[in-house]
């Protein structure tokens, strides 16, 4: 028989071992997860000795189709027998080197363009490959000292233009793949993705989000969510495909952020960050667990908004390692400089803007 001192002893002890396995569980549950990415393989086809891929179809992705004043592409090319045949994945790019010579008389240059479908392809083997390219036409702008400040000519993209110009059957000189950080996470059931994109930022996110939701192994069930910032509605690009996935998959939801329509009961439109602020009550649960990854792919700059959103609400633990200097300021007070100086996105953050 125990004495009473000593049973209340040995009840202290229980109850301080399971206060004890209580929090390991809980720490558990609330440490970050970092992504591990898969291994890619690299500049397969180098742009010294380029493969021919030939298109297979070049069709507006515009949600206005031609009555958007700007003209995106969903276009498909074979690769069948190049290296770049079922050995790239979702999140890289592919080059794309344009016929012709540039103003000083050289080769033209190669340039990248994101993947638009999943890593098995359009066709499912890894043998037909799709991207999202945009007529660039513009103004000349004066970029550099003793450049003409009255010269304002029209500027025409060189390899966008080229792209969006050809038939189906053409041949195109391709390179590739590039790109290992801007990849889904080897384990996607692990994690739940913010997905957030401007214009043509989106390419990625159509192959990432079929990859997850359409997946020959099963649909990915974790919670996915994408914002897609647009000018205009009729700018906004594979609409008709996001709202289907959206419409059969629970799980999957998509947001748009158009900036240059007047929204009800205001006199402007909205970016990117500034829906999530004035969603983040809805998006807290998703920005608070340790599974979630966010993903960032559009204009450069969009970024700044997004992390002072997140780090004025106390949702930046785990997406951004902020230095010293900014360290108990207050997030709306942040400078672009500074941010572009003190901020970082973690593993957790994936960013690919330009
Ligand atoms: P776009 O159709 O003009 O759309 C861009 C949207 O972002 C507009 O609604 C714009 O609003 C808004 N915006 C402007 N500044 C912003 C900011 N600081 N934060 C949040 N939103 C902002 O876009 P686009 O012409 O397709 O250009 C897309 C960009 O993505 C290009 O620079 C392209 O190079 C890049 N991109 C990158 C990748 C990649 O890295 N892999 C892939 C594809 C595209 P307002 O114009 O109304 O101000």
């Amino acid at each position: 028989m125990y004495a009473p001192a000593h049973r209340q002893a040995v009840r202290s002890r229980f109850h301080l071992r399971r206060l004890q396995l209580q929090c390991a569980a809980l720490r558990e549950q609330t440490k970050t997860i970092e992504p591990v990415l898969p291994q890619v393989k690299m500049n397969l086809i180098s742009v010294k000795a380029p493969a021919t891929a030939r298109v297979v179809s070049n069709d507006l992705c515009l949600k206005g189709g031609v009555k958007s004043a700007s003209f995106v592409r969903h276009l498909v090319v074979d690769v069948t027998g190049t290296p770049l045949a079922g050995s790239f994945l979702v999140g890289q790019s592919f080059g794309v080197i344009p016929p012709g010579e540039d103003g000083r008389g050289k080769p033209q240059k190669v340039r990248l363009f994101s993947i638009a479908c999943p890593s098995w392809g359009e066709d499912g083997q890894g043998n037909i490959v799709s991207t999202t390219p945009k007529r660039v036409i513009d103004e000349f702008k004066p970029q550099k000292p003793g450049d003409d400040s009255q010269d304002h000519a029209l500027f025409l993209g060189v390899c966008s233009n080229y792209l969006c110009d050809q038939r189906p059957g053409a041949e195109v000189k391709i390179t590739g793949p590039s790109g290992r950080r801007f990849l889904l996470p080897l384990d996607t059931a692990a994690h739940e993705y913010l997905f957030l994109a401007t214009g043509t930022g989106i390419a990625p996110f159509r192959g990432m989000v079929l990859e997850l939701l359409e997946n020959p192994a099963g649909p990915c069930r974790s919670p996915i969510h994408l914002i897609m910032g647009s000018p205009y509605t009729t700018d906004l690009l594979y609409d008709d495909l996001f709202r289907r996935l959206a419409r059969e998959h629970g799980n999957f939801h998509y947001h748009t952020a158009i900036s240059r329509e007047p929204r009800p009961g205001s006199d402007r439109g909205i970016y990117v960050h500034q829906l999530i602020e004035e969603l983040i009550e809805d998006f807290r649960p998703l920005l608070e667990s340790p599974r979630t990854l966010i993903y960032i792919c559009g204009l450069l700059g969009m970024q700044f908004g997004v992390y002072q959103v997140l780090a004025t609400h106390g949702l930046g633990e785990g997406y951004l390692k902020t230095a010293e200097p900014l360290e108990g300021t207050d997030p709306g007070d942040w400078t672009i400089d500074q941010i572009k100086r003190h901020v970082r996105p973690t593993a957790r953050c994936m960013l690919e803007v330009y």
